[in-house]
């Protein structure tokens, strides 16, 4: 059986260089975890870090929804979610939706770099 937790990883695109740079800081410890994400998120940290990531849909296209299922379902144990705070985002129900099946599930989820560094070595 697989015990290894999920963790699921998005960026909004200004944040996707800083998502990157701190996977490759924590790429030791997310080795022990099963990586999913949003569509181009999973791609570069992929590409960046040789760290296996399942990609679900892009954002807009709905890959915040299926992360969102995953978590209602229990399937994914925290997100790590660099959101941009100073632009408007088009599917921005879905990021607020994500956000409150976080909460009625009380799984993890980090919206800045801080609160992902405190998360990442605790889950
Ligand atoms: P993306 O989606 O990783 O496919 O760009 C992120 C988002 O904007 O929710």
């Amino acid at each position: 059986m697989d015990k290894k937790k999920t963790v699921a990883l998005i960026a909004h695109d200004n944040k996707k260089p800083e998502i990157v740079e701190w996977a490759k800081a924590h790429a030791e410890r997310l080795k022990n975890f099963n990586l999913c994400g949003t569509g181009t998120t999973a791609k570069l940290i992929e590409k960046n870090t040789g760290l296996n990531v399942k990609p679900f849909l892009s954002g807009p296209l709905g890959g915040d929804q299926q992360i969102g299922a995953g978590v209602a379902e229990g399937r994914i144990d925290a997100v790590i979610f660099f959101c941009d705070p100073l632009q408007a985002q088009p599917h921005d129900p879905d990021v607020k939706a994500l956000l409150r099946i976080a909460v009625v599930c009380d799984i993890p989820i980090a919206t800045n770099k801080a609160t992902a560094d405190c998360v990442i070595m605790a889950v």
